[in-house]
């Protein structure tokens, strides 16, 4: 039999979802023996265009809007790259000068890097502090824009706390200014219902591979009209959006996916879960904090510090006992810094080493959440520092 193997980590990525293995296989079959490149005018292409438009229509259902505004990427950080340089081109065919940009000191690195790169080319950069538990103020953001404002970039759900911004007040607020708005949603579909037209954004960012899709696709939303100049250029794929031949077979198991993923969002069996996690975690460990616990969060994700643990340790003696949990962001993994989310939601050195991250799919049950609980609260016990390592510590 095999040994146990429980995965927590599916902020990091998400396994292939059934509907989508089921839909990419018969797919496989089909590509084997007639598909064609869906810009071909052969019957073999038409084919293969037939299948790309339904994807399309599928993903788009995901979040309430047309098919013909979702441009199909490689994944959530072309998307976001895509987004902020694709309207400030725009910017800049209109205004030949650079503007201004806000985001969020919590957004993930695929916004914050491409505003720093546009920053080191001229652009003013504004960087909008978060509370304790990882939310933006209304008012700060408010004030933040100025008629030169360009792009106002806000992620929907944060990757390592889950904690959900005010996105439909941000954007109320950024449209009487006439600022354009992006929403990086990668983590947010499927967990909480989403919509572009009730968010009122101009752009969205959408990964598969977060909601049971395969790696390697992704798609990011325009609203009709959006100013947008491409970064790349080549052929009329992606009506020149994104020109490339199509990865019809990721956008089929990406569609089948999203239509899974648009019957789960809402749906509250997984925060049910989460939540009974933290109480019995925190009865058996009073010890135990939650990071962005405060505010609306996706129903999926726990941020967990644990005073005194070293948190790579926590996650390897986890590991060892078939369990994966993570330290935070797998995009910082290697890298050995102090998670930005954390630290701009005020965390210590300290307190971000003690900290885990532990996400839940579709398809965790009360019966891993037990064996979790048992595992998690065994080894944390263990390594908790006894009385004298921990005042030693906290003298240092
Ligand atoms: N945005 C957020 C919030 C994410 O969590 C991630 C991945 O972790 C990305 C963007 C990047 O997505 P991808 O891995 O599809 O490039």
């Amino acid at each position: 039999m095999d040994s146990l193997r429980l995965y927590f980590d599916h902020n990091a990525t998400s396994p292939l979802c059934p509907e989508a293995r089921d839909a990419m296989q018969a797919a496989l079959t089909a590509a084997s023996e007639r598909w064609g490149n869906p810009s071909s005018p052969h019957r073999f292409g038409h084919e293969a265009r037939v299948a790309l438009e339904e994807a399309r229509s599928d993903v788009a259902a995901l979040i309430g809007a047309e098919a013909r505004d979702v441009v199909f990427v490689s994944g959530g950080t072309e998307a976001d790259n895509l987004a902020i340089h694709g309207a400030a081109r725009a910017w800049l065919a209109a205004h030949r000068l650079p503007g201004h940009l806000v985001t969020t000191a919590v957004e993930h690195p695929a916004v914050l890097s491409p505003c720093r790169r546009l920053a080191d080319e001229g652009w003013r950069l504004t960087v909008l502090p978060v509370d304790h538990d990882g939310v933006v103020d209304l008012d700060d953001a408010g004030r933040s824009l100025t008629s030169d404002t360009m792009l106002l970039s806000v992620m929907l759900a944060n990757n390592e706390t889950g904690t959900l911004q005010p996105v439909v007040e941000l954007a109320a607020r950024a449209r009487k200014t006439g600022v354009l708005v992006h929403t990086d949603a990668v983590q947010a579909v499927g967990r909480v219902p989403v919509d572009v037209e009730r968010l009122g954004v101009d752009y969205l960012t959408l990964s598969a591979h977060k909601i049971g899709g395969p790696v390697g696709i992704g798609a990011l939303w325009m609203k009709d009209g959006a100013p947008f100049e491409p970064l790349l250029t080549g052929g009329s794929q992606e009506r020149r959006r994104r020109p490339g031949t199509e990865p019809l077979l990721l956008a089929i198991g990406f569609a089948a996916a999203a239509r899974a993923a648009r019957l789960r969002a809402g749906a509250d069996a997984i925060m049910a879960l989460r939540d009974r996690m933290e109480r019995e975690l925190h009865a058996r460990s009073a010890w135990i904090r939650f990071n962005g616990g405060g505010r609306p969060r996706v129903g999926n994700t726990s941020s967990q510090t644990w005073p005194g643990i070293d948190n790579e340790t926590l996650v390897i003696r986890l590991d060892l006992a078939g369990i994966a949990i993570s330290t935070g962001s797998a995009c910082s993994t290697g890298a050995s810094r102090l998670s930005h989310v954390l630290t701009a939601m005020g965390r210590s050195a300290d307190e971000i080493g003690s900290t885990i991250r532990v996400s839940l799919g579709p398809a965790t049950t009360d019966t891993h959440i037990d064996a979790l609980i048992e595992s998690l609260t065994a080894v944390a016990a263990d390594l908790r520092p006894t009385g004298e390592v921990a005042a030693s510590r906290a003298k240092r």
